[in-house]
C-alpha cells in the first residue's frame, strides 16, 4: 500500500471500496488510520492523471467563468487596490481573465492540462504555466492572493501543494482554499460499491478525500492559520449522507467508464472548444457570488459537501473581509 499522502502513515484500513477514474485501472480506496484521509491506493501516476484531464474536461463556459472573475475582482479590489493573484488549477484562464478585465491586479495561472494552458496563452494572452505548482519556479513571496479552487483533492501531493503556496504567498497574503468535505464527498463512492459490489467511478476525478480534521491538520502543519472557515452545499451533502432522499439516478454518475479516447492532452493535439453559454449581466454574477457567500454557514460541518477556507501565514493571521 502507498503511504498516506497527508501524514505519511502506512497504517491504512482494509480497502473500503474499489474505485476507477476512467482509466484502464482500478484503485482501492483506503482510509488512513492515523489522520482519517481517504485516498486512492495506489495513487494514479502523473501520466494517468494527465489522461483524466482530456481537452473535454476544460469545457467551461467562458462567459460564466469570466463573469465570476469580474465579480471576484471587486472583492479583491476591496482587499487591496492592486496586487498579484495566482489561480492554481486555472484551466483555460477565463476566471483570471475576468479579474484582469475589472481590476488593477496582475493575474497568473497554473494548470496541468496542456490544452487548457495553450488556450489561455494563445487565445487570452495570459501568463499561465503548465505543470505542478511545487515544481513551478515562481519566486518566493510573489503573490498577494493564491486561489486554489477544488484542486487539492485532485493532486498526488496535497501537502507539497500547500508547502508551495506557503513559499509563494507574501507575508500578509491570503490563500483561498475551496475543497470538498472529504468525509461527505466519499459517501457516494462507498455506497455505490457497497450496493453494487463493483468499482465506483470517481466522477469528478477526486483521488483524495479530506475530512475536516484531516484538512485542519494539514493546514496547520503547512504553517497556515484559517481566518475564515465556511461550509456550503448542504442539500447535496445531506443527500450524500442519506438525510435527504438521494436522487433516483444517483448511481449513474458512479457507473464505471471506459478510458477517454485520444490519450493525454497535448499528445493528441487536444484543443479545447469552450461552449459559449447564455450571456448574463455583470450584475447577475455579482449577485450570484453574494448569494453563494450568504448560503455558507460558519465553521466546518459534517453535512455540507464543500468547504471554503481563507488562510494566512501562521503568526500573521487577522480577519479578512473577502
Ligand atoms: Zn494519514
Amino acid at each position: 500500500m502507498n503511504a498516506c499522502p497527508v501524514c505519511g502513515s502506512m497504517s491504512g484500513s482494509p480497502p473500503r471500496a474499489r474505485i476507477c477514474l476512467g482509466l484502464d485501472a482500478v484503485f482501492e480506496l483506503v482510509e488512513c488510520a492515523l489522520c482519517g484521509c481517504f485516498f486512492c491506493d495506489p495513487l494514479p501516476t502523473g501520466e494517468q492523471l494527465a489522461r483524466c484531464y482530456s481537452a473535454s474536461y476544460y469545457d467551461f463556459d467562458p462567459r460564466r467563468e469570466e463573469g465570476k472573475g469580474m465579480a471576484f475582482a471587486r472583492r479583491l479590489s476591496r482587499i487591496r487596490g492592486a496586487g498579484a493573484i495566482l489561480d492554481v488549477g486555472c484551466a483555460a484562464g477565463f476566471f483570471i481573465n475576468g479579474i484582469k478585465m475589472r481590476s488593477q491586479w496582475e493575474v497568473y495561472g497554473i494548470d496541468f492540462g496542456e490544452s487548457a494552458v495553450r488556450y489561455a496563452r494563445e487565445e487570452l494572452n495570459l501568463n499561465v504555466r503548465c505543470g505542478e505548482l511545487a515544481e513551478a519556479d515562481y519566486p518566493a513571496r510573489s503573490f498577494d492572493y493564491i486561489h486554489v479552487n477544488n484542486v487539492l483533492e485532485h493532486v498526488r501531493d496535497p501537502v507539497g501543494l500547500l508547502a508551495a503556496c506557503k513559499r509563494m504567498l507574501k507575508h500578509d497574503g491570503i490563500l483561498h482554499l475551496s475543497v470538498p468535505n472529504g468525509a461527505n464527498d466519499v459517501l457516494g463512492l462507498l455506497e455505490f460499491h457497497r450496493q453494487e459490489d463493483r468499482p465506483a467511478f470517481s466522477h469528478k476525478g477526486h483521488i483524495c478525500f479530506f475530512p475536516a480534521r484531516t484538512l485542519l491538520r494539514m493546514i496547520e502543519a503547512a504553517g497556515f492559520t484559517a481566518v475564515r472557515a465556511r461550509t456550503h452545499g448542504f442539500k447535496r451533502g445531506m443527500r450524500n449522507a442519506g438525510i435527504l432522499p438521494k436522487k433516483r439516478n444517483w448511481k449513474a454518475s458512479h457507473e464505471p467508464r471506459n478510458p477517454a479516447p485520444g490519450g493525454a492532452p497535448g499528445e493528441d493535439g487536444g484543443r479545447i472548444s469552450p461552449p459559449v453559454g447564455r450571456a448574463h449581466s455583470e450584475l447577475y454574477y455579482r449577485w450570484r457570488l453574494s448569494m453563494d457567500y450568504l448560503k455558507m454557514a460558519p465553521g466546518l460541518h459534517r453535512f455540507g459537501l464543500d468547504f471554503l477556507l481563507l488562510l494566512k501565514h501562521s503568526g500573521s493571521a487577522q480577519d479578512v473581509s473577502a
